[in-house]
């Protein structure tokens, strides 16, 4: 069990002052100016050691993403830019240290900006994020009042200069290179990778996207070591990290744990338990709406980490914990997801844009039973066709929590199509 000597984030809830003295007094800003003197190839090498791993959902190790920035300038300026966009359903962590905690980030861009050589570092927070970007921007003002950012930034040296940049509201731009795309000016369409962010992003120029989490636990690790950090969790699933968890629990709330804490213990100790109790549970979605459901019977030894849910063909994504009773239909919820995910596609390429629509109707028709048995397996094909053929990751999010629900609920869809032709209602979707 994580202590709260080892927590990184320490006004998670927001009890205490969120002010630059506030902060100071928990010891960010402490040493910034050290740290930095250490140089780039320390700072990189800390950050591999720690065995961070992106924590926007993908997972990438951050050290390794940090040093594929060009080490010189060819005369075109490196961008750090921090995903706060923040959009998957359910995903509600990087809000609390956006509104309670926004100087470990502010410092944690000052150095990661610094380690890769970006002079300029923009922070695109989520369109409906009101409150936070008042928060944050808040923050970053007295940052430049106090020097910490701007010329000489918190005197180390590197001139830094960190703007917030506020969407408009569309899940596409928390895509990154989507998100550089509206940063631009442009529509929120995802680019074709190669080039990658690394070699061309931002106005054609060297980038590095992180998320807000990513960043913020940067200046923590670097005082206290990447061995510290790494201690937490199984190897390759190293550190802390902050759970969402909705749904049916008794307690929703967001947490800071440990990596690789059992779902179980996670739920009973932070949230109360499953509402009506652990037997009463039916399903858990345990990384944001992209990824696969895991079933009730998996779920006693189950693993809340990157390894342990690939294993079970799920996934860790962002660690938003949804959980699901017994009385959800299940049916109807992943329907939901298809709707959201069929609103969401920018259009641009064939198998999303259709895809999406067309898994949204056949879902549709499985909530209602109206549907032929032969229909499931040609929906999980039709979901296999967009997996990995779209230019973005819009689509596999899109498919996999079908394919997680066919795989695992088979038997109630089937059950529901029967009943309609039957006439049986009990197992017909609650209106
Ligand atoms: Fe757009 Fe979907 Fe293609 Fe992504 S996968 S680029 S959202 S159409």
């Amino acid at each position: 069990m994580l202590t709260d000597q080892d927590r990184i984030f320490t006004n998670l809830y927001g009890m205490y002052d969120r002010t630059l003295s506030g902060a100071r007094s928990r010891g960010h800003w402490d040493g910034t100016a050290a740290l930095i003197a250490r140089g780039r190839d320390w700072i990189i090498d800390e950050m591999k050691k720690s065995g961070l791993r992106g924590r926007g959902g993908a997972g990438f190790p951050t050290g390794l993403k940090w040093s594929f920035m060009p080490k010189e300038s060819d005369g075109r300026p490196h961008y750090l830019v921090i995903n706060a966009d923040e959009s998957e359903p359910g995903t509600c962590k990087d809000r609390e240290i956006m509104r309670h905690d926004p100087h470990t980030l502010i410092e944690g861009a000052l150095i990661a900006s610094f380690a890769m050589g970006a002079h300029a570092s923009y922070i695109y927070i989520r369109g409906e994020y009101i409150r936070e970007r008042e928060a944050l921007q808040a923050a970053i003002d007295e940052a430049y009042e106090a020097g910490l950012l701007g010329r000489n930034a918190a005197r180390t040296g590197w001139d830094f200069d960190l703007y917030l940049h506020h969407g408009a509201g569309a899940y596409i731009c928390g895509e990154e290179t989507a998100l550089l795309e509206s940063l631009e000016g442009k529509k929120g369409m995802p680019r074709m990778k190669p080039p990658f962010p690394a070699g061309s992003g931002l106005y054609g120029c060297p980038t590095t996207v992180n998320n807000v989490e990513s960043i913020a636990v940067v200046p923590t690790i670097l005082r206290r070591g990447g061995d510290w950090f790494a201690s937490f969790g199984r190897p390759n699933n190293a550190g802390t990290k902050i759970f969402a968890i909705s749904g049916h629990v008794n307690h929703p709330c967001v947490v800071e744990e440990s990596m690789s804490i059992g779902l179980r213990e996670l739920l009973d100790r932070h949230c109360g338990g499953v509402r009506g109790g652990w037997d009463n549970l039916k399903a858990v979605i345990p990384g944001g709406s992209s990824v696969p459901l895991i079933p009730a019977r998996i779920c006693d030894e189950a693993i809340l980490d990157f390894d342990w849910l690939r294993e079970q063909h799920s996934a860790f994504g962002t660690a938003a914990v949804i959980v699901m009773d017994q009385s959800t239909d299940v049916i109807k919820a992943i329907w939901r997801l298809a709707k959201f995910y069929k609103h969401e596609s920018c259009g641009q390429c064939t198998p999303c844009r259709e895809g999406t629509g067309w898994m949204m109707r056949v879902m549709e028709r499985l909530v209602t039973g109206e549907a032929e048995i032969e229909e499931i397996d040609m929906l999980f094909d039709v979901s296999k066709q967009v997996e990995g053929h779209t230019i973005c990751a819009l689509g596999d999010a899109a498919a996999w929590p079908i394919q997680g629900l066919i795989r695992h609920f088979r038997d109630e869809i089937e059950d529901r199509i029967k009943a309609r032709k039957t006439g049986r209602l009990s197992a017909v979707a609650a209106e």
